[in-house]
């Protein structure tokens, strides 16, 4: 069995935000449980930038620089975040790449001659912000994209267009023989009826556009950012070693593009003969400190700003336990505070600490007999069923329940009292308590994987505890930002 996670390819011209961060580090975080599971090499893990867009030409011309320049620094800067939060990923693919042009030209061409792709006549409005064309329909009552409040642009043009139309029925028939085609349920019935309602055609190039990858039999025309940007996930693994893991995909994307990945992209590769991917997630939104972030309020908030604050794995728990993966929500600095304080430092770090503190002080570091591999085995299998179904909050949520009842335990049965008058008794808490450490270990390897090397060095071997550490450090001042 393999897997193969993706993210979204995003806009090379946006900053890495927080909204970005969440999808990214969900994804890591499943792409380092399927590692555990499958082994590394059974695993694949996709991220990179979508640079094949009009907003790019613009972009560079305001830096002044050329646009190869320009694109080399922003993706390098979107590849130095997601290295500084300790995403894992196994590619880092640019649509400006050759072995991205290579496969849009493999595909398109199949698409073509299976008699999918005709030229037409595009009359409409183009939004350059959306990159789409809308739709009367799509505009509010000014004739403006709701989303950008700008009049789009009315375009008049010779296009080729994509026979999405022909796909409808194909469409609602693969998904009733795979529902995981699109979770949640919620998101997968949005499309349903998007697509029951009627799929048009749709213009899948342009002609006057700067920035692009020609048409292989076309070259006056550029290929539609959007059409081009999903076939990134299929360039990436396009080479004989890694083709298979396209049979194991699973993408995750935001709840603002499933008819993209969840009507177009599937049809597209129907067209060209391709398998669909086994599984695509659509992740909510979530407002900071209950506000909606946004460009224009300027309170987009960087990644980076939290990790050099409370630390990557702080970043990664605060985000992807506010609320489940999946739904809408908020994330709030006051509760990243309390996580970081109670949970992490206070529940977490003291609890390792004073275990292996009183293990090396009153068994001279020996573990007792008495640890249970069955029960660790059991534990983490309740973790693993809240990985697999994706929910994440549940899972975090399950590894601070563990922390919480070893706390009790400890304070409970008071094992440096014990050792004075039943030393039996006191070694079959302390064999219990490591048991618990040893399970919250496994589980940290996944999701607090800057943390897990200082709990493994913790535990030591199989006979002997290591020395005690701090795992998180107070910070100052830290509820009051
Ligand atoms: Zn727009």
């Amino acid at each position: 069995m393999k897997k193969y996670l993706t993210t979204p390819i995003y806009y090379v011209n946006d900053v890495p935000h927080i909204g970005h961060a969440y999808c990214t580090l969900a994804t890591d975080t499943l792409a380092r449980y399927w590692r555990e599971k499958l082994g590394a090499e059974n695993v694949f893990f996709l991220t990179g930038t979508d640079e094949n867009s009009q907003k790019t030409v613009e972009a560079a011309r305001k830096s002044g620089k050329p646009i190869p320049e320009y694109l080399e620094e922003i993706a390098g800067n979107w590849r130095t975040t997601w290295d500084e939060i300790g995403i894992s990923y196994d590619d880092f693919i640019r649509t400006t790449e050759k072995r991205h042009h290579e496969t849009v030209h493999k595909i398109l061409q199949k698409i073509y001659d299976n008699g999918d792709i005709y030229r037409g006549k595009y009359e409409g409005h183009y939004c350059d912000g959306c990159e789409t064309f809308l739709k009367e329909s799509d505009l509010n009552e000014k004739g403006e994209c709701p989303d950008h409040l700008k009049i789009p642009r009315k375009i008049s043009e010779e296009n080729y267009f994509f026979k999405l139309s022909k796909y409808g029925d194909k469409l609602l028939e693969v998904y009733a023989k795979n529902p995981r085609l699109l979770e949640p349920e919620k998101r997968r019935n949005e499309v349903l009826s998007f697509i029951k309602s009627g799929l048009d055609d749709i213009s899948i190039s342009r002609e006057s556009a700067e920035m692009g990858i020609p048409l292989p039999w076309d070259e006056n025309h550029k290929i539609y950012v959007w059409f081009d940007a999903l076939i990134n996930y299929y360039t990436a693994i396009d080479t004989d070693e890694k083709r298979d893991f396209w049979n194991s995909a699973c993408h995750i994307l935001g709840k603002d593009i499933t008819r993209f990945h969840n009507v177009i992209w599937p049809a597209m590769l129907m067209s060209a003969g391709l398998p669909l991917p086994q599984e695509e997630f659509a992740h909510g939104f979530f407002t900071i400190d209950g506000v909606k972030m946004s460009k224009s309020l300027g309170n987009m908030v960087s990644p980076l700003e939290i990790s050099r604050e409370f630390g990557n794995d702080a970043l990664r728990l605060g985000l992807l336990s506010s609320f489940e993966f999946g739904n809408d929500g908020d994330f709030s600095h006051e509760n990243l505070a309390k996580l970081y304080d109670k949970k992490m430092a206070s529940g977490l770090g003291n609890l390792f600490n004073r275990v292996i503190v009183l293990v090396n002080k009153f068994l001279d570091g020996q573990k007792p007999a008495g640890i249970s591999t069955d029960e660790i085995k059991a534990e983490y299998e309740n973790f693993a069923g809240f990985m697999e179904e994706k929910k994440l909050k549940s899972a975090i949520d399950y590894f601070f329940q563990i922390v919480d009842s070893a706390n009790e335990l400890l304070n409970e049965k008071e094992p440096w009292k014990l050792v004075k008058t039943d030393m039996d008794e006191a070694k079959k808490v302390f064999a219990k308590l490591l048991q618990k450490l040893e399970t919250l270990k496994l589980m940290a390897k996944i999701l607090l994987p800057e943390t897990y090397p200082r709990m493994v060095d913790m535990l030591g071997d199989t006979e002997k505890v290591g020395e005690a550490q701090i795992l998180f450090a107070r910070i100052e001042k830290k509820s009051n930002p």
